[in-house]
């Protein structure tokens, strides 16, 4: 079945390059020019990735992100102006995945939403389920479940936690922890795998302690954390 892909954008340059990029790439691409009708196509069909701009009309992309995460773990890409850290630091709180700097080069695009393709249908190795110090996880329904409470969890986000629990007691470098979730020839920042560990931490609330930061390394998941 062919992935299914909502690229929001006003500007009908930048959205029909991608549109024709990803179509070339054998994907099932919607367009939305505005926040309105993105929302709308959102309600309407299932979508694979959604690739966002912040800038639109009627609804902007800000209330858009707010209104999907809502309802949807599906992975988001956020376009961006240009390289502005709070633009993304926002963004990764509302729960997007990743961003791409606009003018982007499709390739660029298209290499992000790959990775994001890649992570969210791969199969689930050994273990179906990770029980560990109150944190559950469903690996074949991609949930998590802390202390009985079922808390939702952004597709990278939940990528972060299960890398981590499944390496237990070991301490997994910055540079293998963005390797894994977004390749190694990831073209983001440093910032972006902090941002998003801090969003991890605050959803495991109290058990957020047993992901501990090894200073200028990385983080583990340590077990016997009072
Ligand atoms: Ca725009």
């Amino acid at each position: 079945m062919q992935s299914k892909i909502l690229i929001v954008e006003d500007e009908t340059i930048l959205r029909e390059i991608a549109k024709d990029y990803l179509i070339k790439e054998k994907y099932e691409v919607y367009e939305a020019t505005d926040g309105e009708q993105a929302l709308a196509l959102f309600e309407e069909y299932l979508f694979d990735l959604i690739i966002l701009d912040i800038m639109l009309p009627a609804v902007d992309g800000w209330s858009v992100c707010r209104r999907i995460r809502k309802m949807s773990n599906v992975p988001v890409i956020l376009l961006t102006a240009r390289s502005d850290e709070e633009d993304t630091l926002l963004g990764f709180e509302l729960g997007t995945d990743d961003y791409v700097t606009k003018p982007f080069k499709p390739n660029i695009l298209l290499a992000r939403a790959k990775r994001l393709f890649k992570n969210s249908i791969r199969p689930s190795h050994q273990q179906d389920s990770i029980d560990l110090c109150g944190i559950y996880v469903d690996k074949l329904a991609r949930t998590v479940v802390v202390e009985g409470t079922k808390i939702d969890f952004t597709h990278t986000e939940y990528e972060i936690l299960v890398c981590l629990m499944e390496h237990k007691e070991q301490v997994l470098t910055r540079e293998t922890l963005i390797t894994h979730i977004w390749g190694y020839d990831y073209g983001g920042d440093d910032k972006t795998l902090t941002a998003h560990m801090r969003n991890v931490r605050l959803k495991l609330g109290e058990k957020g302690k047993h992901i501990t930061t090894v200073i200028r390394t990385g983080y583990k998941f340590e077990v016997n954390q009072k």
